[in-house]
């Protein structure tokens, strides 16, 4: 029986683990951490043998393939060794993907929003009453849901982490939202390596699949003629004019319209209920890709138009004595806070900080300069924020806690105006992540005003 090893218990893990449980391969899953007591048991309950608080190399080092998590690094021990024993490691995508029979993915990539399409598209998808599966980054992990369901569509979430591990994985519709630095931690510092791993996204789409991208995104441009692209190419734009003979989406004067083929739908952005330039984008890329997978274009309309923000993305917290508070900590890196400063309409208190990946400010300060009265700078470890912003920014105030930082920005706020916890950083400081930082932030809001 060919020997699997799933590195990482985690979602992505014991989902990965059970599929190829049931697909009669002799499994263990091997976690260097704890295991979250809720996936122990569902790999007791499917039998599959794991060991946690470290790896035992020789078990490792006998499988066939492995399938990493995608939050495990190269660099990690383990790997390194599974790599010089030239044990092949691919991701839960390529696992899952195996075992697809005659069902079909979307999938959607990119720097920032990912989840918000992502979980767009799922929800196009579902009122339209199709039998579709959320997975990859959110939601059950794809290779759970390949184990326990029987789905026509797989709506999924792709991190570049994820696609690096995938080799023959084929997407019948992609997604590819922007590619800007992050995560380049993990990319040994070169931009160009994070870009190869998103542009993985069009490995082996044939003339039958349809590759949405952004037309307007100068990296994405570049990299297209490198590719020898085959699919329908399904462009979608505010600024530029791409032609394409399948199709494309285009946002004039605050009105897109989305056409594939016959196929049309043209949407109103102010009728959405999640604003901003970034979720017209958002929209026309789930508008293209349900359009391709043959969903009816008044539905599409019908479902854009109702679907509300994403919790912790642009997410309104409460309105107060005429100010609004907004939860977007999700904003973890400068291009997402360019877009939340981009959607402000009223005078802003912006609460940003936490730890810097290295951050270049400098394309915030026009944003900030027009539309921030008061900075609240909220981390351990403050100067370079209040560097970038003194003179740009008319008040800038450091702190160094949760409660002072919304203290601060409750002082400065006037009615009429927005508080924006928007960080352009890591949450890691302060908080457990950017989930705990949003929640914080609500709770603080409902407690004290
Ligand atoms: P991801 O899953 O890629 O991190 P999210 O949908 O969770 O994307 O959004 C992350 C952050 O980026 C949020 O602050 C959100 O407001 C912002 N954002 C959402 N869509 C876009 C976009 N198309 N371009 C830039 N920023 C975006």
């Amino acid at each position: 029986m060919k020997k699997i090893v799933v590195l990482g218990g985690g979602i992505s893990g014991y989902g990965s683990a059970i599929l190829a449980k049931k697909k009669g391969f002799d499994v263990l899953l091997s976690d260097a951490g704890k295991i979250a007591p809720r996936y122990r048991a569902r790999l007791d309950e499917w039998k599959v043998p794991y060991e946690e608080g470290g790896h035992t190399e020789e078990r490792i080092l006998a499988a066939a393939e492995v399938i990493k998590s995608p939050g495990i690094p190269e660099t990690a021990p383990i790997v390194r060794r599974i790599r010089a024993a030239g044990i092949p490691v691919i991701s839960e995508m390529e696992f899952a993907g195996r075992y697809l029979g005659r069902a079909k993915c979307i999938c959607i990539t990119g720097s920032n929003g990912k989840t918000t399409t992502t979980s767009l598209i799922y929800r196009i998808m579902r009122d339209a009453g199709l039998n579709v599966a959320l997975g990859g980054n959110i939601g059950e992990s794809f290779a759970w849901s390949v184990a326990t369901g029987d789905y026509d569509w797989y709506v999924l979430e792709l991190s570049s982490f994820q696609l690096d591990g995938m080799y023959r994985f084929r997407a019948h519709v992609g997604v590819l939202m922007n590619i800007t630095p992050d995560h380049l931690d993990r990319y040994d510092h070169c931009f160009q390596n994070y870009v190869d791993s998103k542009m993985r996204i069009v490995r082996n789409m044939t003339s039958r699949d349809f590759f949405v991208y952004s037309g307007d995104d100068p990296v994405i441009a570049e990299q297209l003629p490198k590719y020898d692209l085959r699919m329908r190419q399904l462009p979608f734009m505010a600024r530029s004019a791409v032609a394409s003979a399948a199709g494309d989406a285009f946002l004039c004067d605050g009105v897109f319209t989305a056409s594939v083929g016959d196929a049309s739908v043209e949407i109103d952005t102010a009728k959405m209920r999640i604003g901003g330039l970034h979720n017209a984008y958002n929209a026309m890329a789930a508008a293209l890709a349900t359009l391709a997978a043959g969903v009816d274009p008044e539905r599409i309309r019908q479902s854009i138009c109702d679907f509300a923000p994403v919790e912790h993305r642009l997410e309104p917290a409460g309105e107060k004595e005429g100010v609004l508070w907004i939860n977007d900590s999700k904003a973890t890196n400068v291009d997402s806070v360019w877009y939340a400063l981009e959607s402000m309409k009223r005078p802003v208190v912006w609460i940003a900080g936490g730890t810097d990946k290295g951050n270049d400010y400098g394309p915030l300060k026009e944003f900030a300069r027009r539309k921030v009265h008061t900075l609240v700078c909220m981390g351990l470890d403050n100067a370079k924020l209040v560097r970038e912003f003194t003179g740009v920014v008319p008040e800038v105030i450091s702190a160094d806690s949760l409660d002072s930082a919304m203290r601060a920005a409750r002082a400065a706020a006037r009615p009429g105006d927005a508080v924006l916890l928007s960080p352009a950083c890591a949450s890691f400081d302060l908080f457990a992540n950017y989930e705990n930082r949003g929640e914080l932030f609500k709770k603080w809001v409902a407690e004290h005003l």
